[in-house]
């Protein structure tokens, strides 16, 4: 497991200490653990964890990198909203030890498991909140909180927008992890985009590594407070996209 982690996270220029390593190894185990009793995420062999989930989380940090140096914005808080087996989140923590993350999930036994991954590995400045963003971004506590929202394999763009805007504070950014249709996406959320109070900032596409799949990143920054009205309760952003 530690040279396919080794070998996944070089391919996507993250360079890791001993420990770092370590820590993904032992990620790796707990995910092949309990992904025999709980069905967590659907790829769970050792190539697959550390291809498809840890490289491709590892992929965001070169881009917020360049985000922060691009618009001069300090990322210190995170969340990673509907994080499932805690990706993109917890490789980003593990990866950026000073992040302060947050993440979260509406399934109980996901936000549970990643929950043991933060006790096993000891890792603190990081937490494991069950919560569904139509309710948990009204609450105060992490209503426009956040630097920076990130999200990958959520929801489609013009719903999720909604989702994680409300979480980011004025001046801060989310940052939205696609596939392939993402400037279709794109196009059909810049009205939802408007209305929460965000703006498109870049749409950065790169080819994965070891695998046949395209990853864009959409990044918004958010220039005004959005209405109170959002997110929209009931299943509102799912089933009725701002449009
Ligand atoms: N981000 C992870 C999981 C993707 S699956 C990954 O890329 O591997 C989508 C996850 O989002 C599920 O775990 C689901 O429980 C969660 N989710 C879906 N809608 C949500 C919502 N409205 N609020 C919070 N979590 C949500």
């Amino acid at each position: 497991m530690h040279q396919l982690i080794d070998e996944a996270s070089r391919a996507v220029g993250v360079e890791l200490t001993e420990l770092q390593r370590q820590q993904f190894a032992r990620y790796a185990e707990l995910l092949m653990e309990w992904n025999q009793k709980f069905n967590l995420t659907a790829i769970a062999n050792p190539e697959g964890i550390a291809t498809k989930h840890f490289a491709d989380s590892l992929t965001l940090v070169p881009v917020l990198a360049r985000l922060a140096a691009e618009h001069a914005k300090p990322i210190t808080t995170v969340l990673d909203l509907g994080t499932g087996a805690g990706f993109p989140g917890l490789p980003l923590k593990i990866a950026l030890p000073h992040l302060q993350v947050t993440l979260m999930d509406s399934t109980g036994k996901k936000v549970m498991f990643c929950q043991t991954v933060i006790d096993t590995l000891k890792l603190s400045g990081i937490r494991a909140v069950n919560g569904r963003a139509e309710e948990a971004a009204h609450d105060l506590q992490h209503r426009e909180q956040y630097d920076l929202v990130v999200a990958r394999a959520v929801a489609p763009l013009a719903t999720l927008v909604e989702y994680l805007l409300p979480f980011v504070r004025v001046g801060g950014l989310c940052v939205a992890m696609k596939g392939s249709d993402a400037e279709v996406e794109l196009s059909q959320a810049q009205g939802a985009i408007a209305k929460l109070g965000g703006a498109v900032l870049a749409l950065h596409t790169i080819q994965l590594p070891s695998t046949q799949d395209k990853r864009a990143f959409i990044a918004i920054q958010k220039n005004s407070s959005t209405k109170t009205q959002y997110p929209r309760q009931g299943g509102g952003p799912r089933n009725k996209p701002l449009r």
